[in-house]
This record gives C-alpha cells, sequence and structure tokens, in this order.
C-alpha cells in the first residue's frame, strides 16, 4: 500500500510516493478536483480511478510511437509507477481549437479552428496562477534552453498528432492540452521525456457531433458530471467492461 511508504510530493490532483527501486515513483491519483488555481475544489468520486488507467492508456501508446515518457506500469486502480524525472516548471499547452484563456484573451470564440497547432507555455507557479510566458523568459531565467525548447515543441507537436488521431477515431474532438515534460539524466546524457499525466484534467475534449465536453470544463463550468464525462471518454477508447457502460463507479477493463 502506498499510504505505508514515503511521501515525497502532494499536488492537488495526484501524491507522488517513494518508487519500488531507485530512480521510480508511484503516482497516486486522487479524487479531487480544483480549478480557477484551487479557488473551486470538489470530490469527484471515481475520478483518480479514471485518471489513472486513461493517463497509462495515453502514455502506452505514446511510448508504441517512439515518443518517451516517465510511464513504466499501472500497479493498481489509483496508482501506477514512473520514471523520477526533473520536472521543467513550465505547463506546456497545445491548441488545435480557440477554447478558455486564447479565447478570453483574443477575442475569438471558443470551437474556432486555429490557423495552425500553437504551442504556449506558463510558469508553474500556484502563488502566481500559472502566468503565461515565452520563450525569451524562459531562456532568460534558465528553466530550459533553446535546444529543450526545441526538443518540447517537436515532442508537443508528435502528442498532438497523436492524441488527435486517437480522439478523432472515437467521434472527439482534441480541442487543446497541456502535458509537462521532464528531464532524465544518465550519467552527463539528458533526454526529455513526457511526465505528469495525459487525461480529461488536462485536455478538452468536444464530443464531434454535439460538441458536448467530456473534459474538466464539466467540473470549471457547472456542465454536470465529471464522472460521467471521463467515463464516456474511457468507453469510447474501449476501457470500460460493456456492462459498465451506464454505471456511475466506473469499473475499469485491465
Ligand atoms: N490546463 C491544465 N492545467 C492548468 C492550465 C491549463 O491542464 O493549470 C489545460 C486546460 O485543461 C486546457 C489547456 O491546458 O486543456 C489550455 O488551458 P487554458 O490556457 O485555456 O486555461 P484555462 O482556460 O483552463 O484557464
Amino acid at each position: 500500500m502506498a499510504s505505508r511508504r514515503k511521501k515525497v510530493y502532494e499536488g492537488k490532483a495526484k501524491i507522488l510516493y517513494e518508487g519500488t527501486e531507485p530512480g521510480t515513483l508511484i503516482q497516486y491519483f486522487k479524487d479531487d478536483a480544483t480549478a480557477f488555481n484551487a479557488q473551486k475544489k470538489a470530490v469527484v468520486d471515481g475520478k483518480g480511478v479514471l485518471n489513472n488507467r486513461l493517463s497509462e492508456f495515453f502514455m502506452v501508446g505514446l511510448g508504441q510511437i517512439g515518443v518517451p515518457t516517465h510511464f513504466i506500469r499501472r500497479i493498481n486502480m489509483r496508482e501506477q509507477l514512473i520514471r523520477q524525472v526533473e520536472i521543467i516548471p513550465l505547463e506546456v499547452i497545445v491548441r488545435n481549437f480557440a477554447a478558455g484563456s486564447l479565447s478570453k484573451r483574443l477575442g475569438i470564440e471558443e470551437g474556432e479552428p486555429l490557423p495552425r497547432p500553437i504551442v504556449e507555455y506558463s510558469y508553474k507557479n500556484d502563488e502566481l496562477g500559472d502566468p503565461m510566458v515565452s520563450e525569451e523568459y524562459i531562456i532568460a531565467f534558465g528553466w530550459a534552453q533553446q535546444q529543450d525548447l526545441d526538443d518540447i515543441v517537436s515532442l508537443a507537436l508528435r502528442v498532438n498528432d497523436f492524441l488527435s488521431g486517437v480522439f478523432y477515431g472515437v467521434g472527439i474532438k482534441l480541442i487543446d492540452f497541456k502535458i509537462e515534460i521532464g528531464r532524465i539524466w544518465d550519467g552527463d546524457f539528458m533526454r526529455l521525456v513526457v511526465a505528469d499525466e495525459i487525461s480529461p484534467d488536462s485536455c478538452r475534449l468536444w464530443d464531434m457531433k454535439t460538441s458536448r465536453k467530456l473534459d474538466k470544463d464539466v467540473f470549471r463550468r457547472d456542465l454536470g458530471n465529471l464522472t460521467d464525462a471521463y467515463t464516456e471518454v474511457a468507453r469510447r477508447l474501449g476501457l470500460m467492461p460493456a456492462q459498465a457502460q451506464n454505471m456511475t463507479k466506473p469499473t475499469l477493463i485491465n
């Protein structure tokens, strides 16, 4: 049980414990949902279980097409074993359609297609509310080098193509998403990997036909039951047993 292991870090939606061997950690997915820099909070029954399984699904898929990630294996319903990485303090956001802060900032209607995928960065700092930063800031303050940023953009665009295709196949439009990038050191050699999680907590997902929201905006904007929305994503991706399609408590296929 992770509760008997040493806690390394506790965030808003996840806890990190010491791993089973050096260089690993256990990532535990909580049911806590937060929005607007934790000003809005709730416990959403089953969210952690769904995000653990969904993040496993995406990270394994990325690994299979050659995109490196921190993921090693899922341990149980709420935990996964991951590589310990040095997190770059940036939220890397990729957008295909206007929504959220971009729509607000530029007055573009949500859902409007963008001329090309846009990659942008926020500085990970809760006290400051994760402010948007430019490449100039990132290099000047030493959070990453130009070469890292080139690698981050190409990783982010590969993740975008992969996720867009996977979601397209199940009738979902990938509006935008956020990833985090970690460094893994091997002596003097460093490589960048996709870290943290990929789940409906960190993506905007709209049903292709109805534009129904299947992501954390359901919670942010009080649009209905968050577990139902995430269960629908898992169901479409083939991660739910057929008989559990309409159950409120998610039962996941291994
Ligand atoms: N996002 C995230 N964590 C954050 C901020 C944003 O996962 O702390 C995700 C968000 O779910 C969306 C994308 O990044 O899929 C772009 O978010 P945006 O900048 O529009 O911010 P928001 O409108 O959510 O404040």
